[in-house]
């Protein structure tokens, strides 16, 4: 019996692994220097807390979550983000005082039952970062600045900021309340999701991509008309703020975004280098949420972005990094005295921080030499029987194919001092 991956999930390969790993040290290399802690939260939750939190009538939590019952009855959801989770774990652990900013960072996979595309699975990978704390639109151009700087710092270009605000709970329900007459007047050109969404959440007609909508989305009121004051005052501060900090932005009104924790700033990062699933980092300013969860009222601001299609830009770009390995030594061996000897040499050096290999197949001296060539050793040790008698060894420079005899007395040292060596005499 063959097993396949599940729909929407695949494996990453090593071949795949050095642009995972740049992406990942260049991720946490900028949150660390913009004063975030990594913080670790379990894959699975209460189904209650994502519900609540991103919204019920959200595409999220009405078709996409694995949810599950648990042994005990409970209902159980696989992570589909990590903000609301990263928002009950601050709480729970208390890392959230007042007058003080707290700055997390999260990295790892989460969970949508979506219809599986190139840049869209079930399993997927995101990296992100979460600040508690302050209301101060100088912070939410400081949390855009740090996404771009990512960016930057992995050479992307061919990427623009969109940014909107999508208001509080004082100025959003007029401009629902207005969004929903104006659909409801075109209701018979809307998509069917949409005439739910009518209903459910009018905001989400704003994010649907049927041809019959678009029309209607194009001249739909903008929430950015309805602002009040003070999330007026707050969007034009952020715009400020990018300036100073020299972000390049465009303001797209119809910028919403999935999930209903959002109010005031919403920002995502889109490239041109994609498909229709472009967007690689979105975020914004949810100030509601911890008081909801049950903590003190705390304003907040994060984004996450998405690794997988980071991944797909990267190596788009050309930039993917070829992973600098381990100068590695192969021990060739022939027969059981020299075996042994490997084995213990294999241990030591490894014990002493350098990598080595040896053969556990039983093959022929050429075959190994050949193994070592493939596996890119620097160095292969060749261990006989007439070696092992003469108490001498062959150590061969797999670049310069230059090789010399070491003493079996002295061989850890003799390869140590090669390995880290950068030019050596064989
Ligand atoms: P969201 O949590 O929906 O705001 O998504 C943030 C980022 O995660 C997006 O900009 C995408 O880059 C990425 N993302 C979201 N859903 C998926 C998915 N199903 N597959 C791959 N990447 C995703």
């Amino acid at each position: 019996m063959k097993y396949t991956s599940q729909r929407g999930t695949r494996d990453i390969l090593p071949v795949d692994m050095p642009v995972w790993h740049n992406l990942e040290k260049n991720c946490r290399k900028l949150f660390e220097l913009y004063n975030y802690f990594e913080i670790r939260t379990p894959i699975f939750e209460s189904t209650e807390l994502f519900a609540r939190s991103i919204g019920e009538s959200s595409d999220i939590v009405s078709k996409e979550m694995y949810t599950f019952k648990d042994k005990g009855d409970r209902s159980i959801t696989l992570r589909p983000e990590a903000t609301a989770p990263v928002v009950r774990a601050a709480i729970q652990n208390n890392l959230i005082e007042k007058d003080k900013i707290t700055k997390l960072y999260y990295m790892g996979p989460m969970f949508r039952y979506e219809r599986p595309q190139a840049g869209r699975y079930r399993q997927f990978y995101q990296s992100g970062v979460e600040v508690f704390g302050s209301k101060d639109p100088a912070l939410d151009a400081e949390v855009i600045s740090l996404s771009v700087q990512i960016m930057d710092k992995l050479g992307l270009s061919d990427l623009s900021v969109k940014i909107n605000s999508v208001g509080c709970k004082s100025c959003r329900p007029k401009y629902m309340e207005t969004l929903k007459e104006y659909f409801k007047s075109n209701a018979k050109n809307l998509c069917e999701t949409c005439n739910n969404r009518l209903e459910t959440n009018p905001l989400r007609i704003l994010d649907c991509k049927d041809p019959s909508c678009q029309k209607h989305i194009e001249n739909a009121p903008a929430i950015i008309d309805f602002l009040c004051e003070e999330c007026k005052t707050h969007f034009e501060k952020v715009i400020y703020w990018l300036n100073v900090l020299n972000i390049k932005y465009e303001i797209n009104k119809r910028l919403v975004r999935g999930l209903d924790y959002y109010t005031k700033t919403t920002f995502e990062i889109v490239s041109g280098k994609l498909g229709a699933q472009n967007a690689v980092c979105g975020g914004g300013r949810y100030d509601n949420l911890v008081v909801e969860f049950g903590g003190n009222d705390t304003p907040a601001i994060g984004f996450a972005i998405g690794m997988d299609r980071m991944v797909e830009v990267l190596k788009e770009h050309g930039t993917q990094s070829t992973e600098h390995r381990f100068r590695l030594l192969y021990i060739a061996t022939l027969g059981d005295a020299a075996k042994k000897l490997g084995v213990e040499l294999l241990l030591n050096i490894r014990k002493s921080g350098y990598a080595a290999e040896m053969d556990y197949i039983g093959k022929s001296l050429k075959s190994q030499m050949k193994e070592a060539d493939r596996i890119k050793a620097k160095y292969v040790l060749i261990l006989g029987e007439d070696e092992i008698k003469s108490g001498k060894a062959m150590l061969r420079n797999m670049e310069t194919a230059e090789q010399g005899e070491v003493l079996l007395d002295k061989v850890l040292e003799e390869i140590i001092v090669r390995l880290q060596s950068k030019g050596s005499k064989f």
